[in-house]
């Protein structure tokens, strides 16, 4: 017996309903972006060609400002957020509220301005390979997804769709490289969620454009230091003397393998590592020791990063961590601390659901079904400060290709139409649907 409950029928009717009395609108919608499609490539390529690496503020700013001119035309309340306060650039806020349908739901589209691409990077401009292919930094991580959003915004103003909607736009200047701290950097986005029912994300995410992203697992780093009791080797082992910082680093590090490499989509990995008599911990990615072979090691630190599917195995793996840590050789002692992380993006059954319309609009606009992306294989990225706040997320709607973030990155630009005007159908979608 199948149970279907008679609001979940009132729903599939009156979507049903709306969807083909629209139809035409939507093929207004369509016709519309083809027309515009050059002037978008334009702009993509006009964006492309100025160097937004992170770092690199005035190029970030200046991007920023591209985007603010576009979404002033179209009538938004824009706002450029000075981002000295977390050492970036800063971000871009534009604010569509309708009049006539306040109680339309809020939806929110994220994007970000900065690329991995810095200013003396010798990958700087758009190439055109192929009427089907331009090679460029950051083009599809990710100025094709702000271009992307912009251009479907664009139609559906054309097609005077947009009055009833209510939008917020936010492109970060600091995706690739979070400005610290996360609460400082984060809080717009943040902020935005907390005023947004839906979250659209504008990410290359895996470059294909069969899939979209409805669950991120969250990351986080963590610096695991011990410490032991320096002595002549001939004495180790002794009960005076222990084991030394490095075979206590050695015990942790084994028992964290064998007891959560298990786990499933939890990943960690211990990525630098050093030990001795001293040690320089330089920075993040920077460790300095100074050691003999027949001394027992006083120090030993090893900087890890972890990714995890939920708050929960999140909290649980760090119990689990904090334990194992806790259980010293004779004469050692040992600290794990974890870094502000990135949140998880939990799968959710709004986050399905929404993907699901998404889904329908690809297959009615005559492209094909778009399914989940595994969650081990989808990165963390902005969205994952929001997920938590909005009732339905996705990810992964921008400009497809391969090779982001290296000088091969190539964009596939028959995703290029086809994601704009599924975003336009489905905001359009969205906003009918009360
Ligand atoms: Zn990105």
């Amino acid at each position: 017996m199948i149970k279907i409950t008679s609001s979940f029928l009132l729903v599939c009717c009156l979507f049903f309903t709306l969807v083909m009395a629209n139809v035409p609108l939507e093929k207004q919608l369509v016709a519309s972006i083809n027309q515009q499609l050059e002037q978008s490539q334009r702009l993509l390529i006009e964006t492309v060609n100025i160097n937004s690496g992170t770092q690199n503020f005035a190029g970030v700013k200046q991007v920023g400002m591209i985007f603010k001119q576009q979404y002033d035309a179209l009538g938004f309340t824009t706002q450029w957020l000075d981002g000295s306060a977390f050492a970036r650039s800063g971000h871009l806020v534009a604010t569509y509220e309708s009049n006539s349908s306040p109680s339309a739901p809020k939806i929110m589209l994220i994007g970000h301005l900065d690329t991995v691409f810095a200013k003396d990077d010798s990958f700087q401009v758009a190439t055109l390979l192929d009427n089907k292919r331009i090679a460029g930094p950051g083009i599809t991580d990710m100025k094709g997804g702000d271009v992307i959003m912009l251009a479907a915004l664009q139609a559906l103003h054309k097609q005077g769709l947009l009055s009833q909607m209510n939008i917020k736009v936010v492109l970060t200047g600091d995706e690739e490289s979070s400005g610290r701290p996360l609460a400082l950097s984060k809080q717009a986005l943040i902020e935005a969620g907390k005023w947004a029912d839906i979250a659209l994300g504008f990410e290359d995410a895996d470059g294909d454009i069969n899939t979209a992203v409805t669950a991120r697992r969250g990351s986080v780093g963590w610096t695991l230091s011990t410490t032991g009791n320096a002595a002549h080797s001939s004495q180790i082992f002794t009960e005076a003397v222990g084991y030394g910082a490095i075979f206590e680093m050695a015990r942790i590090l084994n028992d964290f393998r064998e007891q959560l490499s298990d786990t499933p989509l939890l990943s960690f990995n211990p990525g630098i590592i050093a030990g001795g008599t001293r040690l320089t911990d330089t920075d993040a990615s920077t460790l300095e020791s100074f050691g003999k072979r027949n001394v027992v090691a006083q120090v030993a630190t090893v900087k890890g990063g972890l990714r995890a599917a939920s708050g929960q195995q999140l909290l649980e793996t760090k119990a689990k961590m904090h334990k194992i840590v806790e259980q010293h050789l004779a004469q050692t002692d040992a600290t794990l601390v974890f870094d502000e992380g990135y949140p998880p993006m939990q799968q959710t059954p709004g986050n399905l659901e929404l993907l699901n319309i998404y889904s329908q609009v690809s297959l009615d606009l005559g492209y094909n079904k778009v399914s989940p992306v595994n969650p081990r294989n989808a990165g963390a990225a902005d969205i994952s400060f929001v997920a938590e706040h909005v009732d339905m997320a996705i990810d992964g709607l921008g400009l497809m290709g391969t090779g982001g973030h290296t000088k091969d990155e190539v964009a596939d630009m028959t995703s290029f139409a086809q994601n704009i005007q599924k975003t336009a159908v489905l905001l359009y979608r969205l906003s009918v649907q009360q």
